[in-house]
């Protein structure tokens, strides 16, 4: 029976993103993926907010993404603009780029690592033990790993298989969604009446000035909504059928490349761990595309996980630091269940629940309101509840131009191998962490700029922080060094 330290059951956005940080720090990690290739037949999400960008860049491959991507201020709230323009990051914008592409650019990434793939092959069952877990394959094939990662999307088969509840809510609505042509000439753009919102345009498009300019060639993107609510795989018939009752025709639509329905169903795992399995991205959380937020909070599962199991995988820490995962990102999508579900209400078509959303525009166009939820929905303003202390502790690390003994950099440089990182801001050997030397990169460093924060302001300038493989603060030094024991041992094992 083939051995690997993690196996990932499905090579989605999830799935790729978690392989990737594994394999950079050095673990024995392959992919099961039902799919021959990464190709992906629609181009499902929309593309990248920026904190998923700054993710990116902790890894060093954020330009791979933003060349082929178009800059645009994407962040809303029930199709509300938030624009965060204004906000300290590199990256003040979100990137439109169609999933098919960011599938792709992620997979060339992992290419380049040591991951295995055992693609076209399916998983089918699991069985645990005490030191590992049993995967079987549909084609009967049988793999051992010491913990099995379901990133298998919103059916998953591990989550099942692992006994797992999904409790939510179920559909209140369903949208049919296709790419395919028409021998007639649709009417582009979005169109509202009692069943809800619709949409057509071309698939491809280029960002000028700020707005979307549609290509006038390839094919078109139909989305409409169902009335009533609609289950189980659709066809062309069913398309064309809703198209006609919408628009009156269905402008002689064929050639679909994809045809498929989403729903508004919000639903979460009970737990993203069971022993020795865990589940990220859609297997553990599933809602309406709302806020173009599930690729999004899938990768920065894996992002948050990728550097917990690897110590856990190498004895560094004991297996309760993989509790810390379910502790801080079930509350995330929790949220953004909570959010999709404010928003579908918030889209309804009725003259009342218009009166709610115009009123709900005119509060998010103040300032505050505006920073708040463009830091939910960007991902920037993310706080993990890592106790009381300074306002850094808990959030991202800003990427900031350090000075240091070997000359300038910038802070996110020093997370490209997914390892932690301890920046000293005081006198240059100040701290001593002997013990912890082989796991900690310590680095004297200078920066005399201000400390500002998205959402939050500027905070006081800490004389030290304790930055996670992930970009999260652990720890923050205050002149003295109180508390940098625990937290090392906390986060990167004993001594
Ligand atoms: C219309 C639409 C628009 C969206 N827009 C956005 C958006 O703008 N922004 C955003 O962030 N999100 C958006 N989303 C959501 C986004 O597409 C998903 O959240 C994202 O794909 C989740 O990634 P994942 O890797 O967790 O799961 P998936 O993408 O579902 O990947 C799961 C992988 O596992 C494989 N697999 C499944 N079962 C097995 C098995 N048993 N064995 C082996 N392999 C298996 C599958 O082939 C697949 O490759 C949208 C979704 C839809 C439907």
């Amino acid at each position: 029976m083939l051995k690997h330290a993690v196996v990932i059951a499905g090579g989605g956005p999830t799935g790729l993103m978690l392989a990737g940080v594994l394999a950079l720090t050095g673990v024995d990690v392959a992919v099961v993926e039902r799919r021959p290739d990464q190709t992906l037949a629609g181009s499902r999400a929309g593309g990248l907010h920026a904190r998923t960008i700054e993710v990116l860049d902790q890894r060093g491959i954020a330009e791979r993404f933003l060349k082929e991507g178009q800059k645009a201020q994407v962040a809303a709230f029930a199709m509300i603009p938030l624009d965060i323009s204004d906000f300290p990051t590199r990256h003040p914008y979100g990137l439109g780029l169609w999933q098919n592409h960011i599938e792709r650019i992620l997979a060339e990434w992992v290419a380049g690592l040591s991951v295995t793939f055992y693609r076209g092959r399916e998983v089918t069952g699991l069985a645990q033990d005490d030191d590992g877990v049993d995967v079987t394959l549909a084609d009967g094939g049988t793999l051992r790993a010491k913990y099995l990662v379901g990133c298998d999307g919103g059916r998953s088969v591990v989550r099942k298989a692992a006994g797992i509840d999904f409790p939510g809510w179920d559909p209140t609505i369903s949208n049919l969604i296709a790419e395919a042509a028409f021998t007639g000439t649709p009417k582009v753009g979005i169109h509202r009446d009692a069943r809800g919102i619709h949409g057509i345009s071309r698939v491809e498009y280029e960002i000028v000035d700020g707005k979307i300019v549609y290509k006038d060639y390839g094919p078109f993107r139909v989305m409409v909504t169902e009335q009533p609510v609609a289950t189980g795989e659709p066809t062309l018939a069913d398309l064309s059928a809703a198209l006609i009752e919408i628009y009156g025709t269905d402008y002689g639509i064929h050639s679909p490349i994809w045809i498929s329905r989403f729903t508004d169903m919000a639903r979460q795992a009970a737990t993203y761990r069971d022993r020795r399995v865990l589940l990220a991205g859609d297997a553990a959380h599933v809602h309406a595309p709302d806020g173009g937020q599930g690729l999004n909070i899938g990768v920065q599962d894996a992002v948050n996980l990728g550097w917990k199991l690897a110590q856990v995988v190498k004895g560094i820490s004991p297996e309760n630091l993989l509790d810390s995962y379910h502790a801080e990102r079930h509350p995330v999508a929790a949220r953004v269940l909570r959010n999709t579900m404010a928003s579908v209400a918030l889209r309804r078509p009725d003259e009342r629940t218009t009166a709610v959303r115009e009123t709900m525009a005119e509060l998010l166009a103040l300032t505050e309101p505006r920073k708040h939820l463009a830091g939910v929905m960007s991902g920037l303003g993310l706080h993990y509840d890592l106790g009381l202390g300074h306002p850094l502790l808990g959030r991202r690390m800003p990427d900031l131009d350090l000075g240091t003994a070997k000359g300038a950099l910038r802070f996110f440089t020093l997370l490209h191998k997914a390892t932690p990182v301890l920046l000293n801001f005081a006198e240059a050997g100040a701290i001593d962490i002997t013990p912890w030397a082989k796991r900690v990169q310590l680095i004297d460093v200078k920066y005399d700029g201000p400390w500002e924060l998205p959402a939050l302001g500027t905070v006081p300038a800490p004389s030290a922080v304790l930055v996670r493989p992930d970009g999260y603060v652990a720890w923050v030094g205050d002149q003295s060094h109180a508390g940098l024991s625990e937290a090392l041992t906390v986060w990167f094992g004993a001594p």
